[in-house]
């Protein structure tokens, strides 16, 4: 995880400091290793209050300023020189509408601790992705998804938010401004610091659980089938026998894994009381939020694809082939997901129902040319990428990926005229 330690308040480089609790020299690592900083400041508030005024010292002292959720993203998101705010305090649940099935979290509040709280009221989050360790602004902020063909990603659920712009003032965005809103949604931490936001969810469900072992021969056979009578289908192709144990994912007990995929569907459930509930493993049965996974233990690194739906058989057969023939080191398995289109500007899924392919390595292995290779492989599918992983984007691939791209940038520019909230990253895409 994080290496931040507060608050340590040592001699600060700056004659003024911030009128918060903070840290200096403290470096910050993300979860997977491979990307760090040491800001000249490092503040975690506990109010609102202490949020404002720590970006109103930003913006007199010159600095910029990002936020860090759970620093479970591996591109370079998260690095600034001048201030960054550790959301984790700003965490809990904040109100829940049965009726219009919405919830409000403060936003630090960690996927996992949407689970009980909704739950008593009747409620739930309509999907979750491979773990719940991510901060909700975190998530949102680059398009976390799950799968589902007709499940939307975390953004395409928010319907309220309140930030703290580059102006350094506090400002609501809501449904009545559309185009605001559709910028929030998929944001990259560069239209300002999230506070608190409000969350299109479900009435609470359980999921059955199902996991088999198909060939690939079979899993390509029943891709549209598998796809439309699961609430949630994904697999994990495994290029070798032994690919699924990287992930610490069970492989068949009596098969040899090699091109094999390990599947998992979930659907709803119907039971009459929880003593229905149960545990056993590929067919567990439980409230929707204990069956999706929680974390992983291994550190690993990722580059994640996104391409129209209509386009994900053949493009996963381009990847298995890139495996087979050129890159037969890698052995990873390779996972398979779908998500429902959406309008966020910056969404990955924007005007698209989308299949996603994600790439797994190991850190300290030299994965780049596997890497490049795959988005080379990938580029006749006109991929979009996870912002939250490994990629290669620029700004000219983005003019042509995301027609609403001119929008987003000019959204940002009013809400950050300064571009307190860009790093270099950041600027080089969205400035
Ligand atoms: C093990 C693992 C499993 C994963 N599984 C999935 C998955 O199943 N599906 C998927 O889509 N992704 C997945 N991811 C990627 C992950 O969901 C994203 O990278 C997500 O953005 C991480 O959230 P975070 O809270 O760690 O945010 P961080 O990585 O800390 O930050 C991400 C962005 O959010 C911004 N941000 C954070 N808080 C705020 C705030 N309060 N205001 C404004 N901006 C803010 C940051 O500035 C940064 O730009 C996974 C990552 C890992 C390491």
């Amino acid at each position: 995880m994080t290496t931040m330690n507060l608050p340590r308040n040592t001699s600060p480089a700056h004659a003024a400091t911030p009128p918060v609790p903070f840290g200096t020299d403290v470096t910050w690592t993300n979860w997977g290793g491979n990307q760090s900083a040491t800001p000249a400041f490092t503040v975690r508030p506990r109010t609102e209050q202490e949020a404002l005024d720590a970006v109103r010292f930003a913006i007199r002292e010159g600095l910029p300023v990002r936020a860090v959720g759970s620093g479970h993203s591996s591109s370079p998101l998260v690095q600034t020189g001048g201030v960054l705010m550790d959301m984790s305090a700003l965490s809990a649940i904040t109100g829940t509408d049965r009726d219009r099935r919405r919830a409000r979290a403060l936003a630090g509040t960690t996927i996992n601790a949407f689970g009980d709280p909704l739950w008593e009221q009747g409620l739930a989050l309509g999907n979750q992705g491979d773990i719940d360790k991510q901060q909700i602004a975190g998530a949102l902020s680059t398009s976390t998804h799950g799968s589902g063909k007709n499940l939307g990603s975390f953004s395409s659920n928010l319907r309220w938010v309140k930030l703290i712009n580059g102006h350094g003032e506090i400002v609501e965005i809501g449904e009545g401004q559309l185009r605001e809103l559709r910028a929030a949604q998929v944001a990259l931490g560069t239209l300002g610091i999230f506070l608190e936001v409000e969350l299109a969810v479900e009435d609470r469900y359980y999921l059955q659980e199902q996991i088999t072992y198909p060939t690939w021969e079979e899993t390509a056979s029943t891709w549209d089938a598998d796809i439309d009578t699961n609430r949630h289908y994904s697999f994990l192709w495994c290029p070798e026998d032994g690919s699924c144990e990287l992930l610490d994912l069970p492989g068949s007990p009596d098969q040899n894994m090699r091109n094999r995929s390990y599947t998992k569907r979930y659907n709803v459930a119907h039971i009459r009381d929880e003593q229905e509930i149960s545990g056993v493993e590929g067919a567990r049965l439980d409230r929707s939020y204990r069956i999706y996974p929680d974390g992983f233990n291994t550190q690993f690194h990722e580059l994640e694809y996104f391409v129209r739906s209509e386009d994900g058989l053949a493009a996963v057969e381009a990847v298995q082939e890139l495996i087979r023939t050129r890159h037969s080191d890698q052995k990873y398995p390779v996972e398979v997901r779908w998500v429902k289109a959406d309008e966020g500007y910056m969404s990955q899924f924007q005007g698209r129902d989308t299949t996603v392919i994600t790439l797994t390595t190991e850190p300290g292995t030299d994965y780049w040319q596997f890497f490049r290779d795959a988005d080379a492989v990938l580029q006749e599918f006109e991929p979009r990428a996870h912002w939250g992983k490994i990629h290669f984007m620029t700004r000219s691939r983005l003019e042509r990926l995301y027609p609403e791209l001119d929008t987003f940038i000019q959204v940002r520019r009013e809400f950050d005229p300064r571009g307190i909230f860009l790093n270099d990253h950041t600027r080089a895409l969205v400035g």
